[in-house]
């Protein structure tokens, strides 16, 4: 019999996004036409002034360790980015690079949080804050929003979820998986909650700050009274396409970014330095050289809604950013579909996967298990085949 594994590993869940994803490869391996509609990640190809900038980073020989935090003159390029696309003073010791925004926010959970501390996550959340805040001792409360306020929270469903043991909040706007966009005033009226608990700390997940079709993008931190509690959160990921290339960095009040250097210095070091050159060259771009993904992007968004509103039984809101749908699909539930009763959202996405061949992801992960993710960074036409394989499985 092997070592037993450790209590922690055992407990965290799967990241449903990541085994969507798995199963979906698997399934295509096996020779079956699947359309992967399940991870949030940009069909498009990296800009080439981006990948010009890795090839000439390998070119000069880049090769070594690079600082903790990330080289000197990136993190000016980040500084430089918050303050004009946020308004954001920063000072270099405030900034920290990771591999990836997930490792930023792992390294925040971390840092932060001790056993039995409240994390607070408007619901639906992002799929890894929970067990982000679980491994590192936390306990996530969720704040249920519904579809009917565009899965917003409100500031009195916030006020009331705090209690003394309340430590952190994680949100992302634009939201993953909702697509909601929080407005300055929306914003400004939750902050008008978190100023009377000094001692909550908000993390700001703006990873999908581009990917914006409505009014201006509007960072927590870039309110005076919020500043000093807030980190901010982004990563090249969405907005460059540059997924797999593993950059995220945040900023944050000295003490804890420098927590954070501290304990990324003994988990992973610095982030890749190719692509921490490559970085550079992306965030000193004007986002305008971005524009052409976001209106495709956009595009897709009114293709995706139009289509699903002919199917009966699902009710969506309209995301006004990321590219991702979030229906309510509790219609099914309880109906049985070619032979399978539906219980729940994940019978629905296996429902899916398995009838339809479309690989979507269960919102119970999401913590709202009325719902499904189904990821529209996908071509015209898959997106136009997958809605209308579904159309048919549900018919
Ligand atoms: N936050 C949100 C809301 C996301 O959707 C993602 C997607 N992976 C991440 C953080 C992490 O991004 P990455 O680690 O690729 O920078
Ligand atoms: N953030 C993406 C998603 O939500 C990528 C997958 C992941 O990192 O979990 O699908």
């Amino acid at each position: 019999m092997n070592p037993k594994l450790s209590d922690r590993v055992n407990q965290m869940a799967t990241s449903a996004t990541l085994a969507m994803a798995a199963k979906a490869r698997e399934l295509r391996e096996q020779g079956k036409d699947i359309i992967g509609l399940s991870l949030g990640e940009p069909d498009f190809t990296v800009p080439n002034f981006v990948k010009d900038s890795a090839i000439q980073a390998i070119k000069d020989d880049y090769h070594s360790y690079t600082p903790v935090d990330g080289y000197g003159d990136l993190k000016q390029a980040i500084i430089t980015k918050f303050k004009r696309d946020n308004g954001l003073d920063y000072s270099p010791s405030q900034i920290v690079v990771s591999t990836g925004a997930k490792q930023s926010l792992a390294n925040l959970a971390q840092v932060l949080l001790n056993p039995g501390d409240e994390v607070l996550l408007p619901a639906p959340y992002w799929v890894s804050y929970s067990d982000i805040s679980k491994v590192a001792g936390g306990v996530p409360v969720e704040i249920p929003t519904s579809i009917e306020s565009d899965f917003k929270v409100t500031p009195e469903a916030l006020e009331a979820a705090i209690t003394p043991k309340t430590k952190m909040m994680i949100y992302s706007s634009p939201c993953n998986p909702s697509g909601s966009v929080y407005s300055k005033e929306e914003l400004r009226a939750l902050a008008n909650v978190l100023v009377k608990h000094p001692s909550i700390i908000v993390v700001s997940d703006e990873i999908y700050e581009h990917i914006n079709f409505t009014g201006p993008h509007v960072s927590m931190a870039a309110f005076e009274d919020m500043y000093d509690r807030t980190i901010t959160v982004n990563g090249v990921s969405k907005a460059f396409s540059m997924t797999g290339w593993r950059i995220g960095y945040i900023g944050a009040p000295e003490y804890i970014a420098r927590a954070c250097n501290k304990m990324q210095g003994q988990v992973t070091s610095g982030a890749n330095c190719i692509a921490q050159r490559a970085t550079i060259s992306a965030l000193e771009t004007s986002p305008s050289a971005i524009q052409y993904m976001i209106d495709a992007f956009k595009e897709r968004r009114k293709l995706i809604l139009g289509l699903l509103k002919e199917i009966p039984g699902f009710k969506t809101n309209e995301p006004e950013g990321a590219f991702y749908v979030f229906p309510d699909i509790s219609y099914y539930f309880g109906k049985t579909l070619k032979g399978k009763t539906i219980e729940n959202s994940s019978d629905f996405a296996l429902f899916l996967l398995e009838e339809a061949n479309v690989a979507t992801v269960t919102g119970q992960a999401f913590g709202d298990p009325n719902c499904i993710r189904i990821s529209y960074a996908a071509s015209e036409e898959d997106i136009k085949e997958a809605i209308s394989r579904i159309s048919q499985a549900v018919s």
